[in-house]
């Protein structure tokens, strides 16, 4: 069976005329795929009935299949896939009031980096995604909403993984959102926990693509205890290639922070981190922590976090709090799949060491 959303352009061109089909059909397949975004070979009326039965029989529209969906209170719905070899991964779509409508897609199945309040990290590591496997997760939402009349206007790179680890399948990836689906450079934001050359390498590509960095801690030995990359790459380095990113590209970095009560909530660390970021150009995106199994940290109180913030205004270092969506169907980076797999032990998973990196 082949993939339809493996293909580009030209593959599909090269596919059809294969089948000795004039070029303009692969044409027309294209506009069915990423204008109309249909979702089955049916609604391709203008694509001749023998042509829609071989597609229908040799190919598919994508490689995902849907386990679960669950729908929050909110508008927000969030997807378990299962991969062709049985991992699973999740993507969740985020309708906001101002008409944004953001899918939040995953990089890899599992996450080697093994920060200890994430859901992802708690499982370990199983695989990367390739390009098509990242792509398609946008795909499908895009295809959903265009059946509604609706239009899927943002992606960020934050569901499971580290994009950074899985660098090149993620730029490629990101490539095919802006070119497949439209979605321009600047309504795409890659999130990383901080992989130093990595940061340095984006920095050089020229992309319009918005970074944040999970910084989450403000001193080395605080940030080592949640993120244990910070190992490999102190938080000196880090700042360091983000002030690169800054200088590269004349773009403001994000500075993600999870607002853990008692640890990193503190007047101390406020000061601390406003002493760190103080004039690089950059903004904090506080998050508050989404409570899982595997961690007994809980979220700040909401006078903290308004105390959090007026001390990094003194810094001259803007701040907000994300509002947390989805909270009622396990929407936190890897949430889904540990509630589905709560009795079951996913295939092949392990941590591998960041040494290795
Ligand atoms: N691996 C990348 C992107 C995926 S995680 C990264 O770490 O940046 C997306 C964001 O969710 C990160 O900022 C991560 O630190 C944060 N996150 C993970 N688990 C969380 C939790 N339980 N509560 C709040 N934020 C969490
Ligand atoms: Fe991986 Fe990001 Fe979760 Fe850390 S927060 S374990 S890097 S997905």
């Amino acid at each position: 069976m082949i993939n339809l959303y493996e293909l580009s352009k030209t593959d599909l061109q090269t596919l059809l005329t294969g089948w000795g089909e004039p070029k303009f059909r692969s044409d027309q397949l294209y506009t069915w795929l990423y204008e109309q975004r249909v979702k089955s070979f049916d609604q391709m009326s203008n694509l001749p009935g023998a042509l829609r039965a071989r597609l229908a029989s040799e190919t598919s529209l994508g490689a995902l299949q849907l386990v679960t969906e669950k729908q929050s209170k909110d508008g927000t719905i969030k997807r378990l896939y299962q991969l062709p070899d049985g991992q699973l991964i999740e993507s969740v779509l985020m309708p906001y009031d101002d008409d944004r409508r953001t899918a939040c897609i995953s990089t890899q199945a599992g996450c080697a980096m093994g920060c200890v309040f994430c859901a992802t990290g708690q499982m370990g590591f199983a695989r990367h995604l390739t390009a098509a496997e990242i792509f398609e997760q946008a795909a499908h939402f895009a295809a959903d909403l265009a059946a509604e009349g609706d239009r899927l206007s943002n992606v960020v790179l934050m569901g499971m993984g580290e994009p950074f680890h899985n660098y090149d399948q993620t730029l490629e990836a990101i490539a095919r959102l802006q070119n497949d689906l439209g979605i321009g450079a600047r309504h795409i934001t890659v999130s990383t926990v901080g992989l130093v050359p990595q940061i340095r390498q984006f920095a050089e590509t020229g992309l319009q693509v918005k970074l944040a960095i999970s910084l989450h801690a403000a001193t080395d030995p605080e940030r080592t205890a949640l993120l244990p990359i910070n190992k490999r790459w102190n938080l000196g380095e880090l700042i360091e290639a983000c002030r690169y990113y800054v200088d590269q590209t004349g773009r403001r970095v994000t500075f993600e922070w999870a607002l853990i009560r008692g640890e990193n909530d503190t007047s101390e660390q406020a000061h601390q981190l406003g002493q760190l970021l103080k004039g690089l150009l950059c903004h904090v995106n506080l998050i508050p922590l989404n409570p899982t199994n595997g961690y007994d940290g809980r979220p700040s109180n909401p006078d903290t976090v308004t105390q959090f913030i007026k001390t990094l205004e003194s810094y001259g270092v803007p701040a907000t709090v994300r509002v947390r969506r989805g909270i009622d169907i396990d929407a936190g980076c890897g949430q889904l799949k540990s509630a589905v797999l709560k009795t079951q032990r996913p295939r092949g998973e392990s941590i591998i060491s960041i040494d290795s990196l």
